[in-house]
């Protein structure tokens, strides 16, 4: 049985990055960079003022004020400004260029009109209120570098150095196959004994998240022979199969043995975490291979864990683990010691709350929870108050 560290950092060891592809900036939220962003030209472009006020030069208001002086043109967004006539003052409003021979900006509400003259009391610093060019960016620094996940922000900086579109790398294709008698749709006929697969729908959400594709394929009962069918089909044109159930030890957990037969190489099956033992990782080809405990919290839980950075290795991310931070538990946590122990909780400011049902198939506990405990393998648990790292379920 591999310890936790072992099993991830094999499986993102694993991932080869796939080629990339241009997207416009509107497509390409949560996509990777394939490329440095570099900026063309230095950001921001040209001086402007951040303020609506009057452009100066500052020697002009010397010795005591107040100064009254002549407002002479203005500077508007979009446009060129005037030059700057000497012994005047430009009205300018934010975002327009700095006027030639000014070298401030005294805002408005410091500033009384009189007529055709503006009346300053107060002389301000050189540069109070200017946006100088490149002052955010140089020409030709990186704006943003391979390997970085777009986000909104990241989007936007992409837009502010003329980037129209991006190379990212291509969404991982993901291959979903639940197996299972018991499973059917969601919303079909409820016949005695089954139940509606809750895998398929939450792992699909999670591999559009990390930025994949995905490919459900039909439910497969648990026969040898069915599974090696559907297997086989899955495993076409896929970057990653996602198997879920059947890989424990049961008579009718056939999904190890039927991967062995349609020629898949496995490299391990059990990882030291609980909850989610049986975790299978192999490969077909250049197809990788997961195979998810059939417990919905199991299976869901080592998915965010193992498989959302994987997809995200695949894409080149630079960052694929989520960031773990720190939270104080509200009541002690036993654990037998021997696997690494993932607890859900609920948050209240940096107080976690343990949820009462820890059991690998409560879907309502791990709906309403914020983050993940993350109890060492060694530890017999926690007292109330200790700090416990955590990774909140938000930033999976
Ligand atoms: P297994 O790993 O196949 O032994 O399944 C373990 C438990 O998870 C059983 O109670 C299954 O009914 C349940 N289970 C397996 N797959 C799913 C699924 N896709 N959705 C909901 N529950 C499942
Ligand atoms: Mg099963």
């Amino acid at each position: 049985m591999l310890p936790f560290d072992d099993a991830l950092r094999r499986i993102l060891e694993s991932a080869a990055v796939l080629p990339s592809e241009r997207v416009t900036l509107e497509h390409s939220a949560g996509r990777v960079l394939a490329e440095d962003l570099v900026a063309r030209s230095p950001l921001p472009g040209f001086d402007y003022s951040a303020m609506d006020g009057y452009a100066l030069a500052s020697s002009v208001l010397r010795g005591v004020g107040p100064w009254s002086l002549p407002v002479r043109g203005e500077s508007r967004a979009g446009a060129l400004a005037p030059k700057l006539a000497p012994n005047s003052v430009c009205r300018i409003f934010t975002g327009a260029p700095i006027p030639d021979g000014a070298d401030t900006v005294v805002m408005q509400e410091d500033v009384a009109r009189d007529g055709e003259n503006a009346r300053f009391t107060i002389a301000p610093g050189a540069g109070s209120h200017i946006r100088r060019r490149g002052e955010d960016l140089a020409e030709g620094a990186i704006a943003l570098a391979l390997g970085t996940r777009l986000n909104a922000f990241r989007i936007g900086l992409a837009a502010a150095v003329d980037r129209a579109d991006v190379l990212v790398a291509r969404r991982p294709k993901v291959a979903i196959l639940c197996t299972g008698e018991e499973l059917r749709a969601p919303g079909s006929a409820a016949t005695p004994g089954t139940i509606p697969d809750s895998n398929g729908p939450t792992l699909a959400a999670m591999v559009w998240s990390a930025g994949g594709v995905t490919d459900i394929r039909p439910r497969t009962g648990d026969t040898l022979g069915a599974t090696e069918e559907a297997l086989r089909a899955a495993l076409q044109d896929t970057d990653l199969l996602l198997t879920v159930g059947g890989v424990s030890v049961g008579e009718h957990d056939l999904v190890r043995a039927a991967l062995s037969n349609v020629g898949a190489q496995l490299d391990f099956w059990k990882v030291q975490i609980r909850p989610g033992k049986p975790l299978a990782f192999g490969r077909f080809g250049e197809t990788l291979i997961l195979g998810l405990p059939g417990n919905p919290v199991s299976a869901q839980l080592t998915f965010a864990l193992f498989g959302m950075p994987l997809l995200r290795a695949m894409q080149g991310d630079q960052k694929p683990l989520p960031p773990r931070g720190r939270a104080r538990l509200h009541s002690a946590l036993r654990q037998s010691p021997g696997r690494t122990g993932f607890y859900r909780a609920q948050l209240d400011g940096d107080l976690a709350i343990t949820s009462s049902n820890q059991a690998s198939g409560s879907t309502a506990s791990l709906a309403h929870a914020d983050a993940l405990l993350i109890v060492p393998a060694d530890s017999a648990g926690l007292a109330a108050g200790d700090s416990v790292e955590m990774i909140r379920l938000a930033e999976l």
